[in-house]
């Protein structure tokens, strides 16, 4: 497979960032949260501007391709794309696999980052089963695109927090019951971020591999049209049909396939 980054750079225009992307410097990585490592680039002659001027320099804003790479996996070859969402400081991922630049509807997932279902095979909830699904499918379709959303542990709570909704869980709370116990919100996460990276892959038009109606409606508003929302449905088992029984009721995820287990569990 080839490395592209014309394709896939192809519709950068700058202007869902204000313009301040860069001219493709860091394309080697090496800063990170914005920070610079060691200041060999030009600072002289910016810190001598600063002190003629006595202004700071602009900060950066918006989010800033810095990395790709071959990366082949369990499911297919992807490319990864390294991104830097400079508003947060969150550093994100986009696994692209085949031509996504060339105008159709893509097959993509918006995946929420979930460290125990994705890397640990959490049963508690169907992440890690939906993200090897999209991977899956993608390589099978021959192109589309997987963006690995970080920041949105537990719906955008965290970490530590969602373990913490987890235990009131295992008390009988519901996940939404919970994040309200905590006095976290229900749903935090922003799909701005995934809406730029799309935009930046020169996708316009996508076929969303989701359940969840919110991120239908996310990407709509950032101008990413969505032709289809294909369903991503994983079979449930006992210890997490509590949980989708709860998304499908309370978050209004389109899970008509848990009518089927109605009679297997209470
Ligand atoms: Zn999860």
């Amino acid at each position: 497979m080839t490395e592209n980054l014309g394709v896939i750079g192809k519709r950068n225009n700058g202007q869902r960032n204000n313009g301040q992307r860069n001219s493709g410097r860091r394309s080697d990585g090496q800063e990170k949260n914005g920070q610079k490592k060691n200041g060999q680039e030009k600072d002289g002659q910016r810190n001598n501007c600063e002190a003629n001027t006595g202004e700071k320099p602009a900060q950066r804003s918006g989010v800033e391709r810095v990395v790709h790479v071959s990366l082949p996996t369990l499911y297919g070859h992807f490319r990864a794309v390294g991104y830097l969402d400079h508003d947060s400081g969150d550093e994100q991922v986009a696994l692209v696999h085949g031509d996504v630049g060339t105008g159709g509807d893509v097959l993509t997932r918006l995946h929420s980052e979930c460290l125990t279902g994705d890397a640990f095979g959490s049963r508690h909830c169907e992440c890690g089963d939906q993200l090897a699904s999209a991977l899956r499918a993608v390589a099978a379709e021959g192109s589309g695109v997987v963006v690995y959303l970080r920041g949105h542990e537990g719906r955008g709570i965290g970490l530590l927090a969602k373990l913490r909704a987890m235990a009131l869980q295992a008390e009988g709370l519901d996940t939404v019951e919970a994040n309200l116990a905590l006095g976290l919100p229900v749903d935090a996460r922003d799909y701005g971020v995934a809406a730029r990276i799309l935009d930046d892959l020169g996708v316009t038009s996508v076929r969303l591999m989701s359940n969840n109606p919110r991120k239908r409606e996310a990407l709509l508003s950032h101008g990413i049209h969505v032709a289809e929302q294909v369903p991503l449905l994983i079979e449930p088992c006992e210890n997490n049909i509590t949980y989708l029984r709860t998304k499908r009721e309370r978050l209004d995820h389109h899970l008509p396939h848990l009518d089927a287990v109605a009679a297997h569990w209470p």
